[in-house]
């Protein structure tokens, strides 16, 4: 039976050592900002939104959630990101996506201040991590990294199977695992075969968006699991991988929820206190 790797504890964890950064910090005269942006009523949205806020007040930060209806023209979203650039009282900006369909999600990306840009996603943030720069890592793949390190599982020399290819989560995770020194494979909705390239894996990641597409016959004995995806079933929520078959063989596994969902809330915190530094130093 796998070992369950527990989010909530490891983000706590996290939460708590962003705290004690945001501690020195006030003693700086510097109060860590966030301002997330949400549009529209959509109720996953709402609830991340909320969580991300009660996190960052819980870490001493100073947030603030800006509400619009789904009406909002792009040029008035644009606008707002524009005084919130200028806005020293923050020091990161999200815009919750997804966006409504009349917004162009690339334009509104790019329009916030790259050093701002706590999500990880402007072009200038993508670009610094393809060429081991420093900027800002996607929370999600930045959170999947922090837990294979508070759970010591080794990285480097391993072979790691991505599946999943997206901007936010699969893209960001195979630059940061060549990073780490993994022999990465990435896996998409046109791979053939894909069990046998997950069988080969000694850390899979999946971040795929569906119900139990990973099995355990799909997964190598031994191996480390770790679920993206976040999907909802009659009601309950699940991830990419069947949880029940893929822990008889699995050596580690994150259960969904409570693995790498908390974690992309507390590398959220991480990257505003990271931004507030960069510009206290
Ligand atoms: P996307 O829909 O953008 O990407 C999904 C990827 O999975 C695509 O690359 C797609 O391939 C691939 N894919 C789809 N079906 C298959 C299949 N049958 N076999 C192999 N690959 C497949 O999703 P995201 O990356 O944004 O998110 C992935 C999941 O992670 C979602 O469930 C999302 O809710 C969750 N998520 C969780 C977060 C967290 O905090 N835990 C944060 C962000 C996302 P192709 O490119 O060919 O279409």
């Amino acid at each position: 039976m796998a070992q369950i790797i527990d989010g909530k504890k490891w983000s706590g964890i996290s939460r708590e050592e962003t705290k004690g950064v945001v501690d020195s910090l006030h003693k700086q005269g510097v109060r860590p900002g966030l301002v997330v942006i949400l549009i529209g009523e959509h109720p996953a949205s709402m609830s991340y939104v909320r969580g991300k806020d009660k996190a960052a007040t819980a870490a001493g930060l100073y947030s603030e959630m800006i509400h619009l209806p789904s009406s909002t023209t792009e040029s008035a979203l644009l606008q707002l990101i524009d005084r919130l650039n200028g806005d020293d009282r923050f020091h990161g900006i999200l815009v919750q996506l997804p966006l409504p369909s009349h917004m162009n999600e690339k334009a509104i990306i790019h329009a916030i201040a790259p050093h701002k840009d706590v999500d990880g996603f402007h072009p200038v943030n993508v670009g610094a991590l393809d060429l081991g720069l420093s900027g800002f890592v996607p929370c999600t793949p930045l959170g999947v990294m922090k837990l294979l390190t508070y759970e010591s599982i080794e990285v480097a020399g391993k072979h790691a199977v991505v599946i999943g290819r997206s901007n936010i989560v699969g893209k960001p995770m195979v630059q940061l695992l060549l990073r780490h020194n993994a022999t990465v494979t990435i896996c998409h909705s046109k791979t053939q075969d894909l069990p046998n390239i997950t069988r080969q894996a000694d850390l899979l990641i999946a971040a795929i968006g569906k119900p139990n597409v990973i099995t355990g016959n799909m997964i190598k004995p031994g191996a480390t699991v770790i679920d993206v995806g976040i999907n909802r079933v009659n009601g309950k929520l699940c991830g990419d991988v069947d949880f029940a078959s893929a822990s008889q063989v699995a050596q580690y596994i994150t259960p969904v929820p409570g693995g790498v969902g908390p974690m992309t809330i507390a590398m959220l915190l991480q990257n505003t206190v990271d931004a507030a530094m960069k510009l206290a130093h």
